[in-house]
């Protein structure tokens, strides 16, 4: 008779599905997408907060490179996106069709029209985050976003406070624009690149000096 020897159990290792231990609990989100009448989504506070704290982090859906951005060839993006967007999961394409273009608002939106309405710099490079892409713009904003390349993500952080269920909007501006204390230089480059007519506070401040009617079509 042969003794086989006992196998034994393996060591008893830490299961995979129990947290580690000492990992803090998930945050909870500080801002969420809700629609906004007339104006399709918006990002808006959870809770309050203060100047300087993180809205949100998030990495980029799609990462362009400025060589195929900057390269002015609207077939080599338009492949380049299509290829990109083969790759992801239903759920994450799902997420990029969604989103506005700012050149079709009906149903007639195009690849390059929701990238090029919601694409933000990312270290010279074009990168679409699909949460933050929901701030609206205003030229009075009260949030900006921070591209931290090192971590591959982009922050948006409250450049004051917010109250809770306030909205949070970002500048559209190009920085040579930005602060422009002129409306009509702002309100131009807004009705050229996004299609809209700004209303922002800023915007109905300086209208309503003017005693001008104020049609809203964007801006918070
Ligand atoms: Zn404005």
């Amino acid at each position: 008779m042969v003794l086989l020897e006992h196998p034994g159990l393996p060591p008893e290792e830490a299961r995979p599905d129990s947290p580690p231990e000492g990992k803090e609990a998930e945050e909870e989100p500080k801002c969420e997408v809700l629609h906004v009448s007339g104006k399709g989504k918006g990002l808006f506070a959870r809770s309050d907060l203060g100047a300087g704290q993180l809205v949100l982090r998030e990495s980029p859906l799609l990462l362009m490179p400025n060589e195929v951005y900057s390269a002015d060839d609207m077939d080599r993006i338009e492949r380049w996106l299509d290829r990109r967007l083969n790759a992801l999961s239903c759920e994450r394409r799902a997420a990029f069709f969604d989103l506005s273009d700012c050149r079709s608002p009906s149903d007639d939106k195009t690849v390059l029209g929701i990238f090029f309405t919601n694409d933000m710099d990312f270290g010279g490079d074009a990168a679409l985050f699909p949460d933050m892409a929901r701030a609206n713009h205003s030229c009075a904003p009260n949030a900006d976003f921070v591209s931290r390349l090192g971590r591959g993500v982009q922050d948006l952080v409250a450049t004051r406070d917010i109250k809770a269920g306030e909205e949070i909007t970002i500048s559209y501006l190009p920085a040579a624009k930005e602060g422009s204390d002129v409306r009509e230089v702002r309100q131009d480059y807004m009705r050229q690149w996004y299609g809209f007519r700004c209303c922002c506070k800023a915007c109905n401040m300086e209208v309503s000096r003017a005693g001008l009617p104020t049609p809203c079509t964007e801006g918070a």
